[in-house]
């Protein structure tokens, strides 16, 4: 994978966490990439703690990881309840 973008952005819109499957909210802070993956164009949104679990995930498999999107737990974060 080529990767040609890798940043952490606020989201300006709501989008679909590419690990979790959960709504990244707008304002809330993700963690966005875009690369070429075997010739295809490929855009991902993270949750930032998605993209710490991925990165962890990664490291241990090598970087060609590959895993299934939107079927991935979405990891707890410690003190940072939400909604409550
Ligand atoms: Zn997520």
């Amino acid at each position: 994978m080529e990767v040609l973008k890798d940043k952490i952005l606020i989201a300006s819109k709501e989008h679909k966490c590419t690990w979790c499957g959960e709504q990244i909210e707008k304002g809330e802070a993700y963690h966005y990439y875009t690369g070429i993956h075997d010739g295809h164009f490929q855009t991902t949104h993270l949750h930032i703690e998605c993209s710490d679990e991925l990165a962890e995930k990664a490291s241990y498999w090598g970087e060609d990881y590959e895993f299934a999107p939107y079927m991935n737990d979405r990891p707890e974060v410690d003190g940072c309840e939400v909604g409550t």
